[in-house]
């Protein structure tokens, strides 16, 4: 009897505490939901979201706020040991004449070519912000499915622009100006270069039908991640570090890209140069 009484009220307890959990579990979503609710309807307001110069604004400034942080860096570098410590080719300073050469770069690819491309995209596609923001679960899922996605692409169009001499020289060999990064040489590309990487970036959400702010977000991860990669500085918190098995390769890998020149050709995850024998992650001290 007394059994049959424990019984009951470990039955009981473990039962209403499957209902606290799922109560929880509910509770946390929706305050998810809420969350990017709030965030969607705020920016559903902004009349410049359906403007036709959005995205060139969008991706200009992003690019460049994700750049701030590391030229503070760089400016700061050549007084600050502690931040030699974390430049990958410490020796390789960055001048203002390299800065103002990628910045005068990245603006006049902004302003001749993605501008009117973003007009007739505008014309062609009209903005139409639904009023339901997305589930948070399916935003997470979309953005990594696009960024593996656009790894892969990138790892592809990359590898066969190294393979190829006439391409290389042609439309790759821009990129490779600086054999140190820094923040500011991830957008110093050439044409067909920038508008091949906007075209990847602009078709995953598209396949996949992401909602406008996945799509918004999907872009603001890209770009960081890009700047990221070129930065040139490795950081205990860097994203390589942070994600396991070395899955992601990151600045570390990029960067080397840019020494070695034919090793290291996804942008961000690692397990397609691993396929390929073209990863190199060994000999990085070398290069100090
Ligand atoms: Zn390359
Ligand atoms: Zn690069």
């Amino acid at each position: 009897m007394l059994h049959n009484g424990t019984n009951a009220t470990v039955l009981h307890s473990s039962k209403s505490s499957q209902s606290d959990l799922s109560a929880a579990m509910k509770s946390s979503e929706a305050t998810e939901k809420l969350f990017l609710q709030i965030v969607w309807d705020w920016l559903r307001e902004w009349q410049i979201l359906r403007s036709p110069f959005f995205p060139v604004l969008f991706s200009l400034t992003v690019y460049l706020s994700c750049c701030l942080p590391y030229i503070f860096l760089d400016l700061l570098c050549s007084r600050l040991i502690l931040i030699r410590h974390f430049r990958i080719q410490p020796q390789n300073q960055v001048t203002w004449t390299k800065a103002w050469r990628c910045l005068c770069k990245c603006l006049h690819n902004h302003v001749c070519f993605i501008l009117p491309l973003s007009v007739v995209h505008w014309y062609w596609r009209p903005v139409v912000c639904p009023p339901l923001a997305p589930e948070m679960q399916s935003v997470i899922q979309d953005v990594l499915v696009c960024l593996l996605l656009f790894d892969t692409q990138y790892f592809l169009w990359h590898l066969l622009h190294h393979k190829v001499p006439w391409l290389y020289r042609f439309f790759h060999k821009e990129h490779h100006l600086y054999t140190a990064t820094f923040s500011l040489t991830a957008e110093h590309t050439g044409v067909w270069e920038m508008l091949s990487l906007g075209f990847f970036a602009k078709l995953n959400p598209m396949l996949l039908g992401c909602h406008p702010l996945t799509e918004m977000l999907f872009f603001v991860t890209n770009i960081y991640l890009s700047v990221e990669a070129h930065s040139g500085y490795e950081f205990p918190w860097s994203p390589h570090r942070l994600v396991p098995f070395g899955l992601y390769g990151g600045a570390r890998y990029h960067h080397l890209h840019h020494f070695k020149v034919k090793v290291n050709y996804a942008p961000y995850f690692t397990h397609w140069d691993r396929l390929f024998y073209t990863l190199q992650e060994d000999d990085i001290e070398d290069i100090k």
